[in-house]
């Protein structure tokens, strides 16, 4: 087949355009946070340990009875954790705290999952800013566990009303 056109102009067909523009969708969508901070404005974000090749976020958890450390994917829609001590249990709750002051991290609303778990909210700006954030289940192994972007977050509470 003739890659040319009488013109000169590249012969592209179809099938292979169409490829091409849902790789380029794949790419925009792919969100990974970098900057990541505590309600007092400490950087949670763990060079230490990488996720998927991406520095996570780090976070103490507590429920009654447990408490740990673990670091959470930075990627969008990733499910990946590091454990670094403690144990998380699955369909339970945590309350998450800053790893290095202690503040706990704010809550948005209710996740559907359970009548007491809570979407978290951590800041992508050292002072919180609900335009620049993201937010996630706090309850193990729920599907909102994992980050979502800050359109979501702001989609959220304007569905449940809170702003
Ligand atoms: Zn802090
Ligand atoms: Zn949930």
């Amino acid at each position: 087949m003739d890659r040319f056109s009488k013109d000169g102009r590249m012969i592209i067909p179809l099938v292979q355009r169409k490829k091409e523009i849902e790789r380029a969708d794949e790419d925009k969508v792919r969100y990974v946070v970098t900057e990541a901070y505590c309600p007092n404005g400490c950087s949670i974000i763990d060079v230490e340990h990488k996720i998927n090749g991406a520095a996570g976020l780090r976070m103490k958890f507590k429920r009654p009875g447990a408490e740990g450390e673990l670091v959470l994917s930075a990627i969008e829609g990733d499910f990946e954790k590091i454990i670094l001590s403690g144990e998380l249990q699955e369909g339970v709750k945590d309350e998450l705290y800053c790893p290095h002051c202690g503040a706990m991290f704010k809550k948005l609303v209710n996740c559907s999952c359970k009548s007491d778990a809570d979407m978290v909210v951590i800041g992508l700006t050292p002072k919180l800013d609900l335009n620049n954030a993201i937010s996630f289940c706090n309850v193990t192994g729920c599907p909102n566990g994992t980050t979502i972007k800050s359109g979501d977050v702001i989609r959220h509470l304007r569905l449940w009303g809170k702003i």
